[in-house]
């Protein structure tokens, strides 16, 4: 099969596109022959070798994938079953979908949601399903579209462009934040009210500003993930998924103890399962096809290390799609 494969030995680290026997597949009970994988934020890492994120060599990155069940010792999925899997370790600890062929556990799959093809489930992806779990937190904390204006941070990346998509689908105003000016019209097509300039917020700021979020969606962390903490209104909430500025959390208590913010946690990789198949349902309900083609861009498998190179460049606007087939 072909395979994208990362090596680190004395030669240095280093990520290209092999013939690998299928012998080699990790074991698992299940072996899905991928039609589509990603490039997400994490998978960028991993393949440039910029992020502690592979913890075994040689490992075929890709923490999502979709495809067909070709054999299967489970009683769950058969041959010709349609699967995706998001995370559970698959492209850090366990060979991933960047690769013709993937082996791996029955517990770590779902079945591909009627509503999408496999490149559609795709263009979603782990950034768009972790998305939903933002929106499922504020939802389950009580923030509702009468309460307020949304932030979402990161808004021209993977996690924010689906963000933006969902949250306005439900009615919420949104306010998208982003250093890119020329993705605004882009980011108002997917229903933003309302484009910030990612600046505003990433710099050091007080630890009490003007209340203005009812909910945020935050995928950026440090200075980005503090301000909105700093700037939510009494009672609201806050999602945190993600460090594109930074893991750092350079914040004070008081949003939370003079405001009763809440800071929610968000990690889509050992979600359990219930919690997946619930988000991936409502993903299948409430993301329109249309809005889902505008924040695609597929490449082939080639092209995935030149590809992570401009994501972690903050370059690429909403999802990579990788069709492993070319
Ligand atoms: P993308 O690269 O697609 O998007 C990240 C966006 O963040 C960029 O498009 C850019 O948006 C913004 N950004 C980049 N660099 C900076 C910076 N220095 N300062 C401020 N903003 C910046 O990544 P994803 O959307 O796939 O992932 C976003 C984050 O969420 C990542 O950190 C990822 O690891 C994390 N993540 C976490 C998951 C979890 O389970 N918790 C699951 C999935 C992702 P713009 O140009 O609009 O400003």
């Amino acid at each position: 099969m072909r395979a994208l494969l990362i090596e680190k030995d004395d030669q240095g680290y280093r990520a290209a596109v092999q013939n690998v026997d299928e012998a080699n597949l990790p074991a698992g009970d299940v072996t899905v022959e991928v039609a589509y994988s990603t490039i997400n934020y994490k998978d960028a890492l991993a393949i440039t070798g910029k992020g502690p994120v592979v913890r075994q060599f040689p490992m075929v990155p890709g923490i999502d994938l979709a495809g067909r069940v070709t054999q299967s010792d489970s009683p769950d999925f058969k041959p010709g079953d349609e699967v995706i899997l998001n995370g559970f370790g698959v492209g850090e600890l366990h060979w991933g979908g960047l690769a013709g062929k993937a082996r791996v556990k029955s517990e770590w799959l779902i079945p591909l949601p009627k509503a999408f093809s496999a490149r559609q489930a795709m263009v979603i992806g782990t950034a768009g399903y972790t998305a939903m779990l933002c929106v499922m937190a504020l939802e389950q904390h009580g923030v509702t579209p009468e309460r307020g204006e949304v932030l979402v941070t990161g808004a021209a990346g993977g996690v924010g462009s689906v963000a933006i998509a969902l949250l306005a689908k439900r009615g919420f105003t949104v306010v998208a934040s982003s250093g890119r000016s020329e993705e605004a019209e882009y980011l108002r097509t997917l229903g933003a009210a309302e484009v910030l300039d990612r600046s505003i917020l990433s710099e050091p700021g007080k630890p009490l500003q003007k209340e203005r979020w009812a909910g945020v969606v935050d995928a950026v962390g440090s200075h980005t993930l503090a301000n909105a903490c700093a700037s939510t209104r009494y009672g609201g909430v806050v999602t945190a998924c993600g460090l594109a500025q930074g893991m750092d959390f350079p914040a004070t208590v008081a949003p939370f103890i003079l405001r009763g913010v809440t800071l929610a946690g968000i990690d889509s990789v050992y979600c359990p399962r219930e919690k997946r198949l619930q988000a991936w349902d409502l993903l299948a309900r409430e993301l329109d096809p249309k809005l889902l083609e505008l924040v695609a861009r597929e490449i082939s498998l080639e092209e995935a290390m030149a590809v992570s190179g401009e994501l972690l460049q903050g370059k690429v606007r909403g999802r990579i799609v990788v069709d492993v087939t070319r």
